[in-house]
């Protein structure tokens, strides 16, 4: 259980906004004001990837990949964890789980982002729910490092954080509970808020 009886489904463009300076969300949803369209953070850069895939070899997983099944472009929403979002692929496992996997428009180098492991972690709840499955990892496909896949393992933790990080945005969203700057300042250089940010 989330813990949170609240009626707010948050989505995952919510999450990775958050994720990147938890005060984005509540300028954009708490006093409305949008973010400018050039300014968006690169990870919002994959929606390219919807366009690139369309020139990748989509049959990846089944070479690299116990795979035995999988849906594209799903639409979930998991009521019971407040979150909803499309999963780019659902695979179904030979060992009876399933696992979300990711396309980023991106290489990969030496280190998984935490917006990419928690987007991740949080679809994995909700393909659990949608589907009534074990889900204990996922899995994310670098697009510019030649379609290498990296597995992440999910651990108990992993899902606590971010069920946490869920009832952190349901405050702000519900609330209008005005959160913490980011810890990496660097980010509010260019940032269309900094001006209003105090
Ligand atoms: S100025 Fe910095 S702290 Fe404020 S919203 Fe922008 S990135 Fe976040």
């Amino acid at each position: 259980m989330s813990g949170s009886e609240s009626e707010i489904m948050v989505t995952i463009s919510d999450v990775l906004e958050f994720l990147f300076c938890p005060r984005f969300i509540y300028f954009i949803h708490c006093l409305d004001i949008p973010q400018h369209e050039e300014q968006r953070y690169k990870v919002l850069k994959g929606r390219d990837v919807h366009e690139k895939r369309r020139t990748t070899n989509i049959d990846y997983a089944r070479k690299k990949i116990d795979c035995v099944r999988k849906e594209r472009q799903v639409f979930i929403a998991a009521k019971e964890h407040h979150i909803k979002g499309i999963a780019d692929e659902v695979l179904f496992l030979g060992d009876g789980t399933a696992a979300p996997l990711e396309y980023k428009f991106a290489e990969y180098k030496d280190r998984i982002f935490k917006t990419y492991k928690y987007q991740l972690v949080l679809q994995a709840l909700m393909i659990a729910e949608n589907y009534d499955v074990e889900v204990n990892r996922g899995y994310i496909c670098y697009t510019r490092s030649n379609n290498l896949v990296k597995q992440i393992d999910f651990k108990k933790r992993d899902f606590d954080k971010g069920i946490e990080i869920i009832m952190d945005i349901l405050e702000v969203l519900e609330k209008c509970f005005y959160p913490e700057k980011t810890k990496d300042t660097i980010k509010c250089v260019d940032c269309c808020y900094r001006n209003i940010c105090v």
